[in-house]
This record gives C-alpha cells, structure tokens and sequence, in this order.
C-alpha cells in the first residue's frame, strides 16, 4: 500500500507518527521556504508542509506540484503551531512534516474547480468530464449516500429474511407503460430481445418458483423522454413477496422507508408517522395529480353548491351542465399586494390556467375587514350571506386570495397542479421534511380515448381490489386496482401491487387492453402457464432508487446521484454514447439502416 493512513483520519493523538499518505493535491500555497500542500482523498484532506531547509528534495517536488497533481507523501505527523490549527478542518489540528514527496502522476488544469463550489457549473461540461466532477466534495458526498441507502436496505431485507436474486437483463417485453429496448440478436437472426422495463415477470415467476421473499437492486430500461427525474437506465428496488395482501407489504416498505431516513439521514424528518393515505381520486380532486407534495397545504375544494347559487352565470350554468367549480386559497398572498400588482399577478396565473385548457381563472380577495367587499371581478356576484358561506368553506380569511376553477375534471386537474407548482416554487420549502405518503385505490385501468381501450393503470398484472373483481366483466372502468404509490414531496417513490395470480383472471384482462388472445399467448404465455402450476398469491412494489437518494440527498435532479448519468437527450457525452456501429457489425446482426443520416 501507499498509505499507511487516509487524508481524513489523522489526529492529535497521532503526533510523532511517520505516516504515509496518497491523494491529490487540493491546493499549494507557496510561502517561500515553506510549501503547504492540502492532500485531498475520498475521506478528507491533510495538511502537508514542506520546508525548504529539512527536506530540499521535497521541496523541489512540491514546487513542481500543482491542483489535481497525484501524490505520495512521507513524513510526521505534528501538531499545528499555535495559532495556525484550522477548526474548518476534521485533522485541523494536525500536519504532516514532508520529508519525501513522490508526483505519481500529474494532472492538467481542470476545466472547473474541484476544491470549491463553483454552483453554476455549466452541466455538459460537468458530464463531459464527470470523472473530474465526481472528485468535487458534494458528489462524492452523493454518491457515499447512495452506497448507504443501498446497504441499508440490503441489511434490511436480509434481516426480514428476504434474498437477493439476480434476473436476465437481455430479456423479453416486461411492459411498464414505455417503449422498449431492443438488442437484435446475432444468433438468431431477426430476433430481438428487450430490455427489461422492470423484473415484474421474472420476479412474479420467481414467487411461482418458491423462492416467497425476494429483492434486487435492479438496473430497468425505458425508452422514453427524458424529464429531470428519469433516465433511460435507471436502479430499483424490485420487491415481491408471497402469501401477502396489500397491507402487509404495504406495512413493510413503510418501516424499511422510515427506518432508511432516521439511519441513513438522521438530519431529515418525516412530516408524518405512519405515512398519511390518499385515496387516488381525492388526491386529483384536491392536489390535480395522483403525487402531490403534502409539504404544503394549498388544495382544490369543491364549491359547486356554493358557487351554484351565486350570480356569476359561467358558474351556475356550469353547475347545472354538471361540472364541478373549485376553489383554491392561497393565504396571505392578496393582502401584500397593491391593486396593480394583483390584477397582473392574477393575469400571469390565469396565463397559466389557459395553457392547460381551461377557459379563464376567476379570483377574488378576502378583504382584511370582515364588513369590506370581495375583491376581484366576480366579487360582486356573492352577496353577503353567500360571501360568509364561502369564507367559511374555505377557512378563508382577511389577504387571502381565492382562485377559482370549472371546467372538464382533467382541466381542473392539470389547473390544480400548475398552480400549486406554481406556488411552490416561490414558497422555500424546507427540503430536510420528507413528507410520504401512500396513494392508494388506483383504478385498475384508466381510458385510452385516442385508442378506444382501456390502459392498465399501473401494469397488466395488477389484481383488482378484491371486492371488485366481478366488475371486470361488468363494468371495468369502476373497478379498483390493488395497486398503492409512496409518494415523498411530490415524487412518486415507488409502486406495488397485489398481483393476479389466476390464469382466468389474467386472461380477462388481455382484451379489456386491446390484445388479443394471439398476442398475449406469444408475449405472456409463459406467465399463463405458470400460473397452472400451483402459483401463490403474491404481491410487490419497486422503489426508484435514483429518486430516493435524490430526495435523501436534497439534490435537485436524479443525475446528481447517479455516477455515469445520460443527458436530457439520452447521451454520454463523456464517452459518446450512443455511437455508430461499424458496417460489419451492422451486417453480423443482419441490420441495415434506413435512417436518412445512415450514409453520413
Ligand atoms: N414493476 C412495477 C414497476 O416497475 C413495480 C411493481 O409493481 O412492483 O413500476
């Protein structure tokens, strides 16, 4: 070894030592005859002082030395001169006299800083050398964190009696809502495996195959556009167990999410314990989507009785057509601001409103005296009686601002979520509150109109609610799935399901997603045989294990956490990936492209 000790674990204690360390140089200060020298690695930095008159050679070396420079240094351990010790630092009270310094490898500048916090770092610049980013303090600190979630949770299920299995990553379709990758195969020509969207199957098949406890930390595939928190490969961790009903995993994944938190980030905190529920419906109706951040309190209330007996005649006749009028208040916001302000501010949010399909967004202000007029134009439209029936449904009160809502329910619903997004944005929220939640009564399928099919809302082989299993057949699109979401500000953390293990059951579901019988024998005809022979009942759930160290770790997207990330356009442009393939790659593979930028 070339170190007899790391940069970040010397001490008082240690003084008089001869130690041997290794790292990178973090920063030198020349001082004429003395060279300070800050040694960097993974678990710290030391100061390294080389003098001119005891250790010319080194000095020599040091002199040459420069940021990002590899070194071995041997020498003494010392306590810092009086006055000079660096609190800042954890072996601030400590250097190491140099007497031999080794360059084992030097280093060109680096394009950005390495030992500070530039921040604005320009991000293909970061990726395209991410080798160099990964060196910075905060990434490394990132990925340290994702090493101990993983182990936590591996300590966790082996504790609980769980075994991790590895499944084929060059696989079959394992549908999860996106489109494939394919990998053609050389040894049979024109065939294609995919890449696995999830292990659903194989895990399904590993509970058919007796195994009743099992995870993996699993790479899934997704050939789909890339958003802040996706990426087309991207780790779960992909749960299944046997002999379960929803609350059992349920109950399980919540203590390993809790458990995770007060051990792994004892500095954050849960903003509820046991994690609050939401049914999926009432989740759209009062958030507008079925993730909402419950770290803040703005909802959609219904006030169509109210608003059905106010003079505003958008809202009455939409109130007789059926729709719904809801009301969102935002607390405090009218209050601080002038009338100018207010009708701009209102002008920006309606904007907003009309850029999901809606038709307007009517508001009013809350005034400060209990006496005073509603602001706003449709202020005029409640009378006295009806203004007191509003404050009260809305627990409104003086500087409030009330927005209004009433169109088609996906309208209302896309409205909620940009406005609350919208306000979020400006609100601060404290990122060290993790606030989970479960959402859980799913539809089993959701209506694919461009298509005239219904879609399974989460997977084809999520078993409805069991009180709703005859609706399959009678009425699907009432039919409740088993299927439950965590969800932690805002983020959909993972989704489980009890799962079908019942041919015939299976088999109704097939044409309900607009397959055919052909079809679903060629693809999933595995799944039906097993399920002949003597499958358990079963039930799982995946985390995104990107997302919950992203949460765990307050970064602002999931390529922070991921060591080698793709770019938003699904390119590593540190190594050029994806690249061309050489002619007779192409033509081993029986490929030819069609691409109208192949020739090139
Ligand atoms: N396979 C599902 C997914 O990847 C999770 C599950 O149902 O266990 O989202």
């Amino acid at each position: 070894m070339m170190k007899t000790h790391t940069c970040g674990e010397l001490r008082e204690k240690d003084a008089g030592t001869p130690v041997q360390l290794a790292g990178w140089v973090n920063r030198r200060r020349d001082q004429g005859g003395l060279i300070f020298i800050d040694l960097r690695d993974r678990w710290g930095i030391t100061q390294v002082v080389v003098d001119l008159e005891s250790a010319p050679e080194a000095h020599a070396v040091a002199d040459s030395a420069r940021n990002e420079y590899v070194l071995a240094i041997k020498g003494n351990v010392r306590i810092r001169p009086e006055g000079t010790a660096n609190p800042e630092l954890a072996t601030g009270d400590i250097d190491i006299v140099a007497d031999e310094i080794v360059i084992l490898n030097q280093s060109r500048t680096p394009p950005f800083y390495i030992n500070k916090d530039e921040g604005n770092v320009d991000e293909a610049l970061r990726m395209r050398h991410r080798y160099l980013d990964l060196r910075r303090e905060t990434m490394q600190k990132r990925i340290l964190l994702r090493h101990k979630t993983v182990k936590f949770i591996r300590d966790f299920l082996e504790a609980e009696d769980f075994i991790e299995i590895e499944t084929p990553i060059l696989f079959k379709t394992t549908p999860e809502g996106a489109r494939d990758f394919l990998v053609p195969s050389r040894l049979q020509p024109g065939m294609f495996y995919a890449l696995p969207q999830s292990p659903q199957q194989l895990k399904q098949l590993l509970m058919v195959g007796g195994f009743e406890r099992y995870f993996q930390i699993a790479r899934c595939f997704r050939d789909e556009d890339l958003r802040g928190d996706r990426q087309p490969e991207f780790t779960q961790l992909d749960l299944e167990m046997s002999f379960v009903e929803r609350e059992d995993v349920m109950r399980l994944m919540e203590e390993l999410a809790t458990a995770i938190v007060k051990s792994v980030t004892p500095e954050k905190r849960l903003i509820a314990e046991p994690f609050p529920r939401i049914n999926y419906w009432d989740a759209l109706e009062q958030y507008g989507t079925d993730r909402p951040d419950i770290r803040f309190d703005l909802r959609a209330i219904d006030i169509s009785e109210i608003a059905g007996r106010c003079a505003f005649p958008v809202f009455v006749e939409n109130v007789k057509a059926g729709k719904k009028v809801k009301c969102m208040r935002v607390p405090a916001v009218a209050g601080a601001l002038s009338g100018t302000q207010l009708r701009k501010a209102a002008k920006d949010l309606e904007n907003m409103a009309r850029r999901h399909g809606a038709k307007g967004l009517a508001y009013i202000t809350i005034p400060t005296d209990p006496e005073g007029e509603l602001r706003g134009p449709i202020g005029k439209f409640f009378n006295v009686d009806l203004k007191l029936e509003l404050i009260e449904a809305m627990g409104a009160e003086g500087g409030d601002l009330l927005l209004f809502m009433s169109d088609r329910d996906e309208i209302v619903y896309a409205v909620t979520d940009a406005l609350r997004s919208h306000f979020k944005a400006e609100m601060d929220l404290d990122d060290n509150l993790l606030a989970f939640c479960w959402v859980i009564d799913f539809p089993e399928f959701i209506w694919d109109a461009e298509n005239e099919r219904w879609d399974p809302s989460q997977h084809m082989f999520t078993m409805p609610l069991p009180e709703d299993l005859d609706l399959l057949d009678s009425d699907p699109g009432s039919a409740r799935g088993s299927q439950y979401d965590m969800v932690c500000n805002g983020y959909e953390v993972g989704g489980g399901s009890i799962r079908i293990h019942d041919r015939a059951i299976q088999e109704k579901i097939f044409p309900l997603i607009g397959q055919s019988m052909e079809q679903a024998m060629r693809e999933f005809g595995h799944m039906l045989e097993a399920f002949e022979y003597g499958a358990p009942p079963h039930g799982g759930m995946a985390w995104g294990i990107d997302r919950l160290v992203m949460l765990l770790a307050g970064a602002p997207n999931i390529r922070e956490v991921i060591a080698f990330p793709k770019t938003q356009n699904g390119t590593d442009i540190m190594a050029n990936a994806p690249s061309i393939a050489e002619p007779e790659q192409l033509s081993e593979l029986f490929l030819q492209l069609v691409h109208p930028d192949a020739e090139d």
